[in-house]
């Protein structure tokens, strides 16, 4: 099995190059962002702890995502692997996948980390709250709150994983096309 992880800052474009992503490899595309919006849609109680966060810009719980990612390895089959979309987002959590993957005797395969400049988020996201109507999209407060997460908990993992020979950076900066494929090139 494959274990990617699609990592960047938020408006970096990983939704949209997971999509090419996982055609090509036949992975299961697994974001934990859109597992989330998922239990705010139905309203569950996991879901509307996670709300106030998300709202505020903030990371939900690390065991939360970490429940959410065991229960896809466990439950999804015939692919050749997983693309992990905004997880893992902290050491803590960078940590717990390698166990969960040590586990059933694999490893990650690759970072593959998009990367643009922080007045590049705040465009691309500024355009894509015009289109898909996300609420933690809507506000340039929350938005600066991700960007700040972004840079205290979550770009610390990007010398843990050029540490561990993982690390593969991307220009996130190009047209959807020009970036995914620097991506297929980058993977061979
Ligand atoms: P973005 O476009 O900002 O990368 P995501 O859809 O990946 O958005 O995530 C939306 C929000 O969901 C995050 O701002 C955060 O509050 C929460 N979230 C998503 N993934 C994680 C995670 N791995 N750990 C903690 N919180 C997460």
């Amino acid at each position: 099995m494959k274990y990617y992880i699609l990592f960047g800052p938020p408006g970096a474009g990983k939704g949209t190059q997971a999509a090419a992503m996982v055609e090509k490899f036949n992975l299961c595309h697994t974001s934990t962002g859109e597992l989330l919006r998922k239990e705010i849609a139905e309203g569950s109680p996991l879901g509307i702890k996670a709300k106030e966060l998300i709202d505020k810009g903030l990371l939900v719980p690390d065991e939360v995502v970490q429940g959410m990612i065991g229960n896809r390895f466990d439950t999804i089959g015939g692919v050749d692997g997983f693309l992990l979309d905004g997880f893992p987002r902290t050491i803590a959590q960078a940590e717990a996948l390698d166990g969960m993957l040590a586990s059933r005797g694999g490893e990650v395969t690759a970072v593959v980390s998009l990367m643009i400049p922080d007045e590049m988020i705040f465009e691309r996201i500024r355009h894509r709250a015009a289109i898909e109507g996300r609420k933690d999209d809507a506000s340039d407060e929350t938005i600066a709150n991700r960007i700040r997460t972004y840079h205290d908990k979550t770009e610390p993992l990007v010398d843990f994983y050029k540490k561990a020979g993982k690390y593969v950076e991307i220009d996130g900066t190009g047209t959807i096309e020009e970036v995914r494929d620097k991506i297929f090139a980058a993977l061979g």
